[in-house]
């Protein structure tokens, strides 16, 4: 029986074709600067978002935190959704290892932040307070794709009070895929940006963070400092090659079963879909209270993976769960609530 892991987009394993392409990689040493699969994918990345130059590392943990280390200093503080995974869900590294201060700011319901409670928040040049230098948002948030038209605002804003604006694109391609914008336009107005290959895009491995030429140079430095140099990474980066050149418009497909999956669910009793639909590859279900973890005692059975500790819980669809599974996934839960 085949698993249908809806856990999350990061379950996703290397297929033939990427595994092939991993082991043919042609590899040299990327501390040296000369693995040419790593120079590929860099050069590849930057062009794909129209940025001057792009780098490689282990994780959007680390690509978000090279740009915070990177953009921030000393006392120095960043803007941020109180959501946000950058602020939530990656350690506190900015303040462990860059002394940089977090200011969280309430996101809205449609996961965009207040543009006049932000410019509230940014500090005057006063020393009681940590100069405030730099603006992130998440897009996708949750599955939801912020709209262009905010995305430009806020570089206005950034513009206004000369701070730089940093994007964690975690899923910047199912943004991109969803919002028929190109993927260009997304990515204009930041001055960087951190994209998972390992999320939807399905590479075993590996983040980029992109931007100009000067940025990615300081962000290298950091790379180090962390530890995050790589030697003959260019077999990781065979992937990410893989998937950016296979694995963008296919994204549509996982963005029509977390649909089909909202809709399903939505049919039955005692089920309640977030905002009636699914945002990109997520489905945001509330189940009766009380019922959780039978229910996800009685999918595991069933061969179906969810994570349901409390409400709302989250599904996500990507290249290893396909419509049937999305149909199999509503008929145990029907089964268990009916
Ligand atoms: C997964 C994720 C990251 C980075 O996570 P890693 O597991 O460190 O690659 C950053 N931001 C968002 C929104 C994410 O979902």
């Amino acid at each position: 029986m085949k698993t249908i892991d809806l856990r999350s987009d990061t379950v996703t394993r290397p297929g033939e074709a990427m595994r092939r392409a991993m082991a043919e990689a042609e590899v040299g040493d990327d501390v040296f600067g000369d693995d040419p699969t790593v120079i590929r994918l860099e050069a590849l990345a930057a062009e794909m978002l129209g940025k001057e130059a792009a780098l490689f590392a282990s994780s959007g943990t680390q690509t978000n935190l090279l740009a915070l280390l990177t953009h921030c200093g000393r006392a120095d503080e960043y803007l941020v959704g109180q959501k946000a995974h950058t602020y939530l869900y990656e350690g506190g590294g900015g303040a462990a290892l860059g002394g940089i201060q977090p200011q969280p700011i309430e996101n809205e319901a449609d996961g965009t932040l207040d543009l006049a409670k932000v410019e509230r928040l940014i500090k005057p040049d006063d020393f009681h307070f940590a100069r405030t230098r730099l603006l992130c948002l998440e897009n996708t948030f949750y599955g939801r794709v912020l709209p262009l038209d905010y995305l430009g605002r806020a570089r206005k804003l950034v513009d206004r009070h000369s701070l730089q604006l940093h994007l964690d694109g975690a899923r910047f391609f199912n943004a991109a895929v969803e919002s028929s914008h190109s993927a260009t336009e997304i990515a204009a107005p930041f001055d960087s940006i951190s994209i998972c290959l390992s999320k939807g895009l399905g590479a075993p491995v590996g983040s980029l963070l992109i931007g100009d030429a000067d940025f990615i140079k300081e962000a290298k430095r950091w790379r180090k400092c962390v530890g995050g140099g790589m030697r003959q990474s260019g077999i990781l980066a065979a992937a990410g090659i893989y998937v950016l050149e296979n694995h963008i418009d296919r994204l549509e497909e996982d963005h029509e079963n977390a649909q089909s999956l909202a809709e399903g669910l939505a049919s039955i009793d005692g089920v309640k879909v977030n905002s009636n639909a699914a945002h990109t590859n997520m489905v945001f279900v509330d189940f009766p209270e009380g019922r959780l973890s039978g229910l996800s005692d009685h999918l595991e059975k069933n061969g179906i993976l969810v994570l349901a500790d409390y409400n709302p819980v989250r599904l996500v669809t990507h290249l290893d769960v396909d419509a049937d599974g999305i149909d199999k996934t509503v008929a145990a839960v029907k089964e268990f609530l009916g």
